[in-house]
């Protein structure tokens, strides 16, 4: 095969948190394939040239399934020396890039990750929450709240992780979070538990808020909280610096609803 793809990791939106290898292969690439989360700016960088094929979800459709991605960049390849396969935040948390790799690899295609800002520590740093504190919260534990529709059980043993785990941050999490939440109240988890939520985090219309753990869902609810979102549940959320967070970049978030 002459070409190789890249997985490449967009961050979590604001494009100046993209990596400086991630911007090069963008500027270089002759086709680029990627999904829901990622800003136009950040597809504009490359060139006019480039072949742009979208495999993300649109409003009211289903999404291109594995099967078709895994085809369509096998064919990319065969005809291009440098193929991106941009996936928003790090390609390797949540977001298949594992099976992507797999099946390029498996297929005799050269493959190279790009590792992204991932939507986990950019939530928290835009909120100025720190992700561990040296006073109480030395583990952080990463989770999806949404786990693949194939799955028969769930994966995540949400009762066992009010214990083990001193914070949480949940991807994908918000429209199981009272099923959540009650899973970890009752493994033992405090209902005062401070808990953040934050959408849309570092592009326009990012907002958040604090509460604890009893009042999460509801207030998630009332203030109409939706994806793309993350949360954090843990005593860290009371290390807060509001002042150190920066403030979100003006693009905005298309596609948003995975
Ligand atoms: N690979 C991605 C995660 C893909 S799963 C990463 O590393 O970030 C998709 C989930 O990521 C969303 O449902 C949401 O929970 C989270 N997410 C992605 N971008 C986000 C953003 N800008 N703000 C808040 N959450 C985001």
């Amino acid at each position: 095969m002459p070409g190789t793809v890249y997985l490449v990791g967009a961050g979590p939106g604001d494009p100046d948190l993209l990596t400086v290898r991630a911007h090069a292969l963008l500027r270089q690439c002759d086709a680029i394939v990627y999904d829901s989360l990622v800003p136009n700016e950040i597809l504009q960088l490359v060139s006019s040239t480039c072949e742009c094929v979208f495999v993300g979800k649109r409003r009211g459709a289903h999404s291109v399934s594995q099967f078709t991605t895994n085809d369509i960049l096998l064919e990319l390849v065969k005809r291009h020396s440098c193929v991106v396969r941009l996936k928003g935040g790090d390609p390797f948390v949540f977001g298949r890039g594992g099976e992507e790799a797999e099946y390029l690899h498996n297929h005799g295609v050269s493959v190279k990750v790009v590792p992204g800002v991932t939507s986990g520590i950019a939530a928290s740093a835009y909120m100025g929450i720190p992700l561990t504190h040296r006073d109480g919260c030395s583990s952080v534990t990463f989770v999806a709240g949404h786990e693949g529709i194939n799955k028969k059980e769930p994966s995540v043993n949400w009762k066992s992780l009010a214990l083990s785990s001193q914070n949480i941050v949940i991807y994908m999490g918000v429209y199981n979070l009272q099923f959540i939440i009650d899973q970890l109240i009752d493994g033992g988890m405090s209902p005062e538990t401070p808990s953040a939520v934050i959408q849309q985090a570092t592009v326009k219309g990012q907002r958040y808020l604090i509460t604890t753990l009893m009042q999460l869902a509801e207030k998630v609810e009332k203030e109409q909280f939706v994806s793309p979102a993350i949360v954090i549940i843990g005593s860290v959320v009371n290390f807060q610096v509001e002042a150190c967070a920066p403030l979100p970049s003006e693009v905005t978030m298309p596609n948003s609803f995975s």
